[in-house]
């Protein structure tokens, strides 16, 4: 997977800056999130439209039979579950080898990637929500409008595999109704 929470919020601040000098000559120009394909971005642009909320760091089952995939309230070991931010992004591997790096192939082939996903609106042709810092501007509005994971797991470390079962969830296969705040 992408940059996550503390990763993506120092992303976002970066490509907020960067999106502000390619638009600069033309103020009226759409932002790049609307005008450029998960492809033609650049680093720093792709690594901004992960949000940080972390859903994707959730531990998924999957039914042998059926092949569908379910959500547990499960974080990975590696997850702050208060600021969803990975605690070892750049050596993540070294712990969590199954941890998968997103690049525009795989947003467009994973099915479980959350519904509020950054990347997963964008391969869609749809926006970004209020909510996003790119669009807020606030990092926090992630967690605010209640779109994180934040408050709401338990750690893998604390729970054995034979109990993942009891931790099925679906909000983070959902969009909540949120309303952006006013002012
Ligand atoms: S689900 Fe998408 S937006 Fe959320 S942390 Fe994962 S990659 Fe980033
Ligand atoms: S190692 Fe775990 S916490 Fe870190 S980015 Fe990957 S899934 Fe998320």
């Amino acid at each position: 997977m992408p940059l996550q929470g503390k990763d993506a919020r120092d992303a976002a601040a970066s490509a907020q800056q960067d999106a502000a000098l390619v638009s600069a000559p033309e103020t009226e120009e759409a932002p790049f999130w609307k005008r450029l394909t998960l492809e033609e971005m650049n680093p720093t642009q792709w690594e901004s439209l992960c949000d940080g909320c972390a859903r994707c760091c959730l531990n998924k089952l999957e039914d042998w039979d059926t092949g569908e995939i379910v959500w547990t309230a499960i974080a990975c070991e590696l997850l702050d579950e208060d600021t969803c931010r990975c605690r070892d992004y750049p050596n993540r591997h070294d712990f969590v080898p199954d941890c998968i790096p997103l690049d525009p192939k795989t947003v467009r082939t994973l099915t479980w990637l959350p519904p509020t996903c950054g990347y997963r609106l964008i391969a869609e042709g749809r926006d970004l929500y209020w909510w996003h810092p790119l669009v807020s501007g606030d990092p926090e509005t992630v967690h605010d409008a209640g779109i994180s994971t934040s408050g709401r797991t338990v750690s893998e470390s604390d729970i054995p595999v034979e109990e993942y079962e009891e931790f099925i969830v679906e909000w983070p296969g959902q969009i909540p109704e949120t309303e952006k705040p006013e002012g």
